[in-house]
């Protein structure tokens, strides 16, 4: 980064103290992951400087012969990846690969059935300060306050709401939820409403990727997610569709007709629907993630980041912490501070003074306000990332324990910050 430095030192500056925090930090961000120099290098490169609207072999500008082989590659890896006949790459996030979903598929007014924000859910399922729930009608299902399904999504009270609200949309995936779905059962509830099916595996589509958790391709009609979380790409966004194109508008198209169709409508949706020229910068280190993502090592990364996320859930509730859903089938769990004398707000800085990121999170009925919360949502992408065992997650759940049962003294923040650095050093994550 030396032209950087000399051009920009400002800049240069802040990048470098940021390379310091997240090396010496714990990044316990579920939605955060470490992508590899590798991944750097495409995002840092030539193709930021070329406009390509339009895809591969049908562009609006000239000049996109390489551009086109790289989305070319991010695309048939990406196929690969999931076992899909279609993606798009395009989206610039999730949240607008979600928008050109809306677009697709839905009038302004329509309604939606999605999971209820405070309950896991996304802003981009129908939140009323995003357009979705600005411009579309949301309606919510969410998950059980108590008895065995205790925090997880009760399907015969989705049935229900859906038979009551006539949804012609209905959402799955959430980003702070850490049970599985059952993707038949959503889909049958969505045949018999005539809604359509969309999962947003944002969170977790490295752990769908490898298999760990259930597929949802071949029960939803659209699937879409991030290219960032347990995936470990670049920040991006990406459409697939599943392996059944069946559409709830009543068409009876042969196979490849409908396939035409759903993609046709979602790839205008991306452009010019929702978006101008792509990130061909961004579509290349797509590529390159995809390409490790489809090496045995990512499989054998996801099953760590499932079995350091049940180690450090067993963790804490040994040490008598609630754990929504008493715990994880996946790589996040939400811990409920409300009976212990502590905010989410409050956990969030008392660890951060340690070096410990994690984000205050609202636990399902909370009392307290988004602002403030009842708890705190931690996750093992990125640690495990840096290489990180259940042994060391453990040690990491004794570290943030004595902070938490004493959040405002500053010598015991003091001496964990030491214990962080340390653990930090034993692994270092750019620097070698
Ligand atoms: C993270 C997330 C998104 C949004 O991704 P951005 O890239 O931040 O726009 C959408 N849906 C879910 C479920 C998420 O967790």
């Amino acid at each position: 980064m030396s032209a950087l430095h000399q051009h920009d030192p400002e800049i240069a500056a802040c990048i470098a103290r940021e390379l310091e925090r997240q090396e010496d930090g714990l990044e316990l961000i579920a939605s955060e992951n470490f992508v590899s120099p590798a991944v750097m290098e495409a995002a840092g490169s030539v193709l930021t400087n070329k406009y390509a609207e339009g895809l591969p072999g049908k562009r609006y500008y000239g000049g996109c012969v390489h551009v086109d082989d790289a989305e070319n590659l991010a695309r048939s890896r990406a196929r690969a990846l999931f076992g899909c006949d279609w993606v798009n790459v395009q989206p610039h996030s999730g949240a607008s690969a979600n928008l050109a979903i809306y677009l697709a598929f839905l009038k302004p007014g329509d309604t939606l059935l999605g999971l209820n924000l405070s309950h896991g859910g996304h802003l981009t399922h129908g939140s009323p300060v995003n357009f979705s729930g600005l411009l579309y009608k949301a309606e919510f299902y969410g998950v059980e306050a108590d008895g065995p399904l205790e925090g997880r999504i009760d399907m015969d009270k989705v049935r229900d709401q859906a038979r009551a609200v006539k949804p012609k949309l209905i959402s799955i995936g959430a980003s702070a939820y850490s049970r599985d779905f059952d993707y038949a059962a959503f889909r049958a509830i969505a045949d018999e409403v005539g809604a359509f099916l969309w999962m947003d595996m944002a969170h977790t589509a490295g752990l769908i990727a490898t298999k760990l958790l259930n597929d949802p391709m071949p029960h939803c009609h659209v699937v879409s997610t991030t290219t960032h979380k347990t995936l470990r790409g670049t920040r991006g966004g990406m459409l697939l569709l599943g392996k059944d194109y069946e559409n709830p508008f009543g068409k009876t198209a042969p196979k490849s007709g409908r396939l035409k169709m759903m993609s046709e409508l979602l790839d205008s949706a991306v452009f010019p629907g929702v978006q101008g020229g792509p990130l061909m910068h961004i579509i290349a280190a797509k590529a390159v993630a995809f390409g490790e993502a489809l090496r045995p090592e990512f499989s054998t990364y996801c099953k760590s980041v499932i079995a350091n996320a049940s180690a450090m859930a067993a963790a804490f509730s040994s040490l008598g912490y609630r754990i929504v859903s008493g715990g994880t089938d996946n790589h996040l769990m939400l811990l409920d501070l409300s009976s212990r004398n502590i905010t989410g707000k409050a956990a969030e800085e008392a660890l951060s003074r340690a070096h410990i990121t994690v984000n205050k999170n609202m636990v399902p009925f909370d009392r307290n306000s988004p602002l403030v919360t009842s708890g705190i949502r931690l996750g093992t992408p990125a640690m495990t990332s840096r290489g990180f065992t259940q042994e060391d997650f453990r040690r990491v759940v004794g570290m943030m324990d004595r902070v938490l049962c004493v959040p405002t003294d500053e010598t015991v923040a003091a001496q964990v910050k030491g214990e962080v650095l340390a653990l930090c050093r034993e692994r270092p994550l750019y620097r070698s």
